[in-house]
C-alpha cells in the first residue's frame, strides 16, 4: 500500500468501500444479487455459511470454502467465545 497523508479520511474510506465491492462481486456472491431484502431466504441457504457470513454459489465452492483456514480460525474463534 502506498503512504498517503492522512488528512483526508474521506478518500481512504472510498478506497476501502471499492475493495470491499470488488471482493463482493469476486468472490462469493455469484448466483446472488446481493439484496438484503431475501435474508430469511439467505440465512436458510444450504449454501450459506453461518460462522462467516457468506452465501456461495455452488456445492464445490462450500465444501471447499468448509475445508478452508479462514473458515476454520474463525469457527474456532466462534467456539472460543461463547
Ligand atoms: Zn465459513
Amino acid at each position: 500500500m502506498k503512504s498517503q497523508p492522512l488528512t483526508d479520511f474521506s478518500h481512504v474510506e472510498k478506497q476501502i468501500n471499492i475493495d470491499f465491492e470488488r471482493r463482493w462481486e469476486d468472490k462469493t456472491l455469484k448466483g446472488w444479487d446481493g439484496r438484503l431484502d431475501n435474508i430469511e431466504e439467505v440465512l436458510n441457504n444450504p449454501l450459506y455459511c453461518k460462522t462467516c457470513r457468506k452465501l456461495f454459489s455452488n456445492d464445490h465452492t462450500f465444501v471447499h470454502h468448509l475445508s478452508g483456514k479462514k473458515h476454520k480460525n474463525l469457527e474456532k474463534n466462534k467456539l472460543k467465545s461463547e
